[in-house]
């Protein structure tokens, strides 16, 4: 018999040639003369890596990596610049419309010199769309729809602030949404109001619903090449996966883009979407949660993740406080949720097997988040949900053990920390100095043993990875102000900032095993940079570039 056996394999290895190679096969692309930080600690440094069908080989010297390399190999030389694991947007939104870029504008005439072209173009029908102001735009910091009319008499504009929490639209917009002064409140939404009672223009949170359900709806279409354009730009970041965090219907048009682009091949990146957390979901509803979670297996357009909103934001007033607002002492923000129905529904999303991701901006609405996870898994018995609070912006300084003791995410976003003019003239004084001291605070977050990962919010502010890292890094704007940084306490290094944008964003979606590290059987996804961002001054960092994006071992961006 062992004789018989080894002829067998011999004859197997002389007859079946693809036998002998799968034993140790050729990579199909080879990284050498690189400078490759892999994020894993079994070996952190490597200069060369090999990539087969979509995964890595191996990490290591470039003798042993180039001696497998087979005449078909790609070889990608890096030219001694870094490489590090490919982005991981924890929290981005895919926008739906293209808009006016209003970030940055920083006052009225500015702003309606970018609208300005949108004057004479279009029909009386057509939405003038924008976004991205600040409070700090307009005088007094009242947003007020007479800087529209004058320029838009008869077309229906919808101005998003930077957060995405309130908008501002012009009157004819509210004629045709019938808001007036005898309008009452949506629930969990305001309707700005001037000292005699007139609406301003100014619709927040759930009132914005009054405008928005006006507008035709996007088509398939217009979704799909929203997409490829938004994915393709993220790319051309280092992104090499998103996390769509918009709460998206699973037969909405949103997830009909995204499959149809994984039908056809198109998706440049990959993607997660959340589905929507919601009071009173039924068990059909959990149920089809589930299945389009177990539909999608393939590694590009991945579910199992559900997304609510416990408050606002604290330019808007609307963040849930513990405290009331240094600059409205009556006023505590808008929870949108009680806490006994959202333990319930935590409960009954846990129950499920879904990952929740909740919105929470002020301590108030974090530690709602904190306590409904702490009664779901009370009472379901269950671990390694690693449920979500999103943004984190002002924790109690109480709670933030509770992150690594509950395992839960703090999903934060490195940008929150850029000291702009909205930060310093509205955010940082509606909390005061004391709660404005740590907020956004990444350093107490880690010091806490919070596994935190990073994103942008995108739209709400730049999906630019590099000027993430270098506000999380310096917390200054590109102009090197304020000297010293906004409060200074809270910056963390580059290693921290990166591992949050790649290992942690991974581990925030259970991919830890898949990718956010470079090592064999990893995805191989991984970016190469413009300069080595361990060893340049903290204060260039925002101008790093990447210079070469892989998903998969396939070139999706490349600087030319
Ligand atoms: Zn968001």
């Amino acid at each position: 018999m062992p004789s018989r056996g080894r002829v067998l394999l011999l004859l197997l290895l002389v007859l079946v040639p693809g036998c002998r190679r799968e034993a140790s096969p050729a990579p199909d692309l080879i990284v050498v003369n690189a400078r490759i930080w892999t994020g894993d600690p079994a070996r952190p440094e490597a200069e060369a890596m090999a990539v087969r069908e979509g995964r890595i080989l191996t990490v290591g010297s470039g003798d042993a990596v180039r001696s497998m390399a087979s005449s078909t190999t790609r070889v990608i030389d890096a030219q001694g610049r870094r490489v590090v694991p490919g982005f991981n947007d924890a929290h981005w939104h895919l926008p739906m419309r293209p808009r006016v870029e209003l970030a940055g504008a920083g006052s009225v005439e500015e702003i309606q010199r970018r609208l300005a072209p949108l004057t004479q173009a279009g029909a009386s029908t057509d939405w003038v769309i924008g976004g991205g102001w600040g409070p700090t735009d307009f005088p007094d910091r009242a947003p007020h729809r007479r800087y529209l009319d004058a320029d838009f008499p008869d077309r229906p504009v919808l101005l998003t602030d930077r957060d995405g929490h309130q908008a501002l639209a012009n009157s004819h917009l509210l004629r045709l949404a019938g808001i007036t002064r005898d309008t009452a409140d949506p629930p969990n939404g305001r309707i700005g109001r001037d000292a005699s009672g007139e609406p301003t223009g100014l619709l927040q949170e759930a009132a914005m619903g009054l405008a928005r359900r006006l507008m035709p709806p996007v088509t398939e279409d217009e979704a799909y090449g929203m997409v490829l354009t938004e994915l393709a730009r993220a790319a051309s970041f280092g992104l090499t996966s998103v996390q769509d965090a918009s709460a998206s219907e699973p037969d909405s048009v949103r997830v009909k883009a995204y499959q149809r682009a994984l039908r056809e091949g198109t998706l440049p990146i990959r993607v997660r979407v959340a589905v929507p957390f919601e009071k009173g979901a039924t068990a059909a509803r959990l149920a089809a949660f589930v299945r389009v979670r177990d539909a999608h297996r393939d590694g590009w357009l991945g579910f199992g993740i559900a997304k609510g909103m416990l408050d606002g934001t604290v330019d808007g007033h609307t963040a849930a406080l513990l405290a009331p607002y240094a600059d409205r002492p009556t006023d505590t923000g808008l929870p949108m949720w009680e806490q006994a129905a959202l333990d319930e529904t935590v409960a009954a999303y846990d129950t499920a097997g879904l990952q929740v991701e909740l919105h929470a901006v002020g301590d108030r609405a974090v530690r709602m988040a904190l306590d409904a996870y702490t009664h779901a898994a009370r009472v379901n018995g269950t671990t390694g949900r690693r449920h979500r609070v999103e943004h984190v912006e002002l924790p109690s300084p109480e709670d933030l053990p509770r992150f690594r003791t509950l395992g839960v995410i703090a999903s934060t976003q490195a940008m929150f920390a850029s000291p702009d003019s909205v930060t310093l003239g509205s955010f940082a004084p509606a909390l005061g100095p004391e709660r404005a001291s740590r907020a956004d605070a990444f350093a107490l977050l880690d010091e806490a043993g919070a596994v935190q990962a990073f994103g942008s919010d995108y739209p709400v502010f730049t999906m630019e990875v590099m000027r993430g890292i270098h506000a999380a890094v310096t917390r200054q704007l590109p102009d090197g102000t304020p000297p010293g940084g906004w409060y200074p306490r809270n910056r963390i290094s580059v290693a921290a900032a990166v591992k949050h944008f790649t290992a942690d964003a991974a581990y925030a979606s259970h991919e830890e095993r898949e990718k956010g590290t470079l090592a064999p059987g990893r995805m191989a996804d991984f970016v190469v940079l413009s300069e080595d961002v361990f060893g340049i001054p903290p204060e260039r960092l925002w101008a790093v570039k990447a210079t070469m994006t892989v998903v998969g071992g396939k070139v999706v961006w490349e600087q030319r």
